[in-house]
């Protein structure tokens, strides 16, 4: 949780390890001095560090800014005495660096300046770890604040292939570069052949425009910066430093048009303009900003522009089972963005549709053969609907019986907002009233009263029994959110009731539809909940977690008699979304599940079940919680009252450093599954606040 304005940041970056780097960062800060910017020059990793008399390391970078500008600010972080890479010469002095620490060090020590000169060590993708480069910490640093890139290039044979190749890997990492400096290089003996300076032309002209990047300043070789005479030493690096003022300039017109897009620009015209989930137009609650996110955080700002990183316990509304900007999954989309993004579905198919297919099979409960890829989960939902009634229709046609045309399903349960979707989802928080003319008319019965803690009563069961008894002529499927109904209630229900619908849809010739849209994927610590009641439907539904949270993307899977119930006769089925089967969004969903699959998943969620239950359970004591309920990587404390959103939003990032969207009576967690303990921890104790906060504030049923 930050809450504070960043310091602005330079990351001075070369195309290699002596491409000219310090001296752009010693004379550009010395160029700030010269315009009284408040400015620090920060090297995070210093290796080939000489030794002083005391056996302090002493940093050769550190003593060439203060040649180039006396007096000013610098601060190095982590110094080596080996000349090599930050990973080797950590490893030799028994340290290891990490991206996220040498950023905060970073950050830290640019606090309190206006501008921070942040000098790389080495190329872009020197390692830093096994697994990061130094790319990794401008990424970090680009997260929080405004943290733009400086290319330093290297004027010599190669170097625009160096440059692309950087400026490449920081664009891919998100970092923005501002422009790149051509540093010529000290001439070799000899007179010079005419292709040198065809050679520098060509450099400058050819990044410029294949990286559409200005070329901010060329640097002549510099000889008089190391010059034992201290006023002809002075002079070269004030000739330097103004060969450099294009870059301040660029730096700080960028910093003025950051600012013009500022935080309250931007959340002014979405509250006049654009329309939030459940909102009202005219009367919107508070939204926020989101700049960026990592792991299992986001940075959020406010309109005053402060900004928070909160640990995000919603998954993106159970999508982003990674967390988020997960390197494999933003790989695959890379590479397939760079081959086929986009193709339709109609006659054409393609290697990540079908690998994503045999993939879904493969996990799928046994029995589904066929997959029907779109773009929502309540689209997959209207196309299993569908699938069922082409189904009955077929199967009355065949048999000359009359058409089961109408679905069965629970109160409480939830299935999307489109009008075949609402029509199964609770009457009353689905807001049936307001539709009622263009909805068509289901079978509603009680929600299931076996809760997931009991044991199971079949007579819970009873009300479904009576209904097929009395109705079953005219039940084409059921549908229902295998044990845990989410958006509708939040509320875990025995698998046994599951068990039997399956039961009374095969006495009935019935299908059972399950909408694992909410619990696919290992959310309630099985890959599928219908897993938890050892059966499988006839049409099931995933979405949401499909594609890690990064990409819209989901499917209705049918087994092989169903599909062949509806092809029989010429049968088709009759649904084709134009972005159905999207490349990008099925290679990412391949990669999101191929690495759900690598990752200890079930651990994970039990371990997150268990802090779960431990943080939130002592929540029963407090006077205004109504019930505690804990099943796989969900949490929900229900409150006896409906509790105020827009309030608890307000202390939750500001106060807690969380991310949370309770609704009705429920303040609820489904984090990442890559989430640490101390973040589990950190959200249920928000969680424990708030309810006791509520409590404390809630007079006679109104929030004070
Ligand atoms: N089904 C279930 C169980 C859901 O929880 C949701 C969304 O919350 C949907 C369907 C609808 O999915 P989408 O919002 O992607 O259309």
């Amino acid at each position: 949780m930050a809450g504070s304005e960043a310091a602005s940041l330079l990351c001075i970056c070369g195309t290699d390890t002596d491409a000219g780097k310090t001296v752009v960062t010693a004379a550009l800060l010395r160029a700030a001095q010269g315009r009284g910017l408040g400015t620090v020059a920060v090297k995070p990793v210093q290796t080939g560090c000489s030794r002083a008399a005391d056996g302090a390391l002493i940093a050769p970078d550190v003593a060439v800014y203060n040649q180039a500008a006396p007096g000013a600010s610098s601060a190095v972080l982590y110094t080596f005495a080996e000349a090599c890479s930050p990973h080797l010469a950590a490893g030799r002095a028994g340290a290891y660096l990490d991206a996220q620490a040498v950023a905060s060090e970073t950050r830290r020590a640019a606090s309190g300046f206006e501008l921070a000169l942040v000098e790389g060590a080495g190329g872009l993708l020197v390692p830093l770890n096994d697994t990061e480069c130094l790319a990794d910490v401008f990424a970090e640093l680009a997260v929080s604040a405004d943290a733009p890139a400086l290319l330093v290039v290297g004027n010599k044979l190669g170097a625009v292939n160096h440059a692309l190749l950087t400026l490449e890997a920081l664009r891919n990492r998100g970092v923005e570069p501002l422009g790149f400096v051509l540093v010529n290089q000290q001439p070799q003996a000899g007179p010079e052949s005419d292709m040198e300076p065809a050679i520098r032309r060509d450099n400058r002209e050819i990044i410029s425009r294949q990286a559409a990047l200005p070329c901010l300043a060329v640097l002549p070789h510099c000889p008089e910066i190391n010059s034992a005479d201290q006023a002809a030493m002075a002079a070269g690096w004030e000739k330097l430093a103004g060969l450099l003022q294009p870059v301040l300039d660029a730096l700080l017109a960028a910093l003025e048009k950051r600012r013009a897009e500022s935080a309250a620009a931007l959340l002014d015209f979405d509250r006049d303009h654009l329309w939030h989930p459940y909102t009202s137009a005219l009367k919107p609650l508070t939204t926020w900003q989101a700049v960026a996110s990592r792991g299992p955080h986001l940075w959020l700002r406010d309109r005053a522009g402060h900004e928070y990183r909160v640990i995000d316990g919603m998954s993106s509304w159970w999508a982003a089972i990674h967390g988020y900007n997960s390197p494999r999954l933003l790989e695959a989309l890379r590479a397939q963005a760079a081959r086929l993004p986009h193709v339709m579905f109609g006659g054409i198919s393609h290697a990540p549709a079908v690998k994503l297919g045999q993939k879904l099979l493969e996990l799928a409960p046994d029995g589904m053969e066929y997959v029907f890829l779109s773009d929502s989960g309540s689209v997959a939902v209207e196309v299993a609907i569908k699938m069922a009634l082409q189904y009955q229709a077929a199967a009355a046609k065949a048999s000359g019986q009359p058409e089961k045309s109408r679905l069965l399903t629970v109160r409480g349960g939830y299935h999307g907002d489109t009008l075949g979707c609402m029509s199964v989802c609770d009457p009353v928080n689905g807001m049936h009233s307001l539709f009622a003319t263009a909805l068509p008319e289901q079978f509603f019965a009680p929600r299931p009263d076996c809760r997931w803690d009991r044991p199971y009563d079949p007579a819970s069961l009873e009300p479904v029994r009576i209904m097929f008894r009395e109705q079953a002529g005219d039940i084409a499927a059921v549908i229902i959110e295998p044990v845990v109904q989410g958006a509708g209630g939040m509320w875990f229900y025995r698998p046994e009731y599951l068990a039997g619908l399956r039961t009374l849809c095969d006495e009935h010739g019935c299908l059972l539809i399950l909408d694992e849209v909410a619990t696919g994927f290992g959310r309630t610590g099985r890959m599928f909940a219908c897993e938890w009641a050892g059966i499988s439907p006839d049409i099931m539904c995933v979405g949401k977690g499909l594609t890690g949270g990064t990409m819209s993307l989901a499917a209705t899977l049918a087994s092989g008699g169903v599909a062949r119930g509806i092809s029989r006769a010429g049968g088709v089925l009759m649904h084709g979304p134009t972005f159905m089967g999207n490349p990008l969004a099925c290679a990412v969903a391949l990669a999101s599940l191929e690495l759900l699959e690598e990752t200890p998943w079930r651990e994970r969620v039990e371990h997150i079940e268990e802090i779960l239950a431990a943080g939130l359970v002592p929540c029963r004591e407090l006077p205004g919680v109504a019930d505690v309920r804990v099943l796989g990587a969900i949490g929900v404390v229900e409150m006896k009252e409906e509790v105020p959103v827009e309030a608890l939003q307000e202390f939750f990032v500001r106060e807690r450093g969380v991310w949370l969207r309770p609704f009705g009576r429920l303040i609820y967690l489904m984090p990442p599954y890559s989430t640490g303990d101390d973040d589990l921890r950190a959200l249920c104790r928000a969680v424990r606040d708030a309810a006791a906060w509520l409590a404390e504030t809630n007079q006679d049923g109104k929030w004070v």
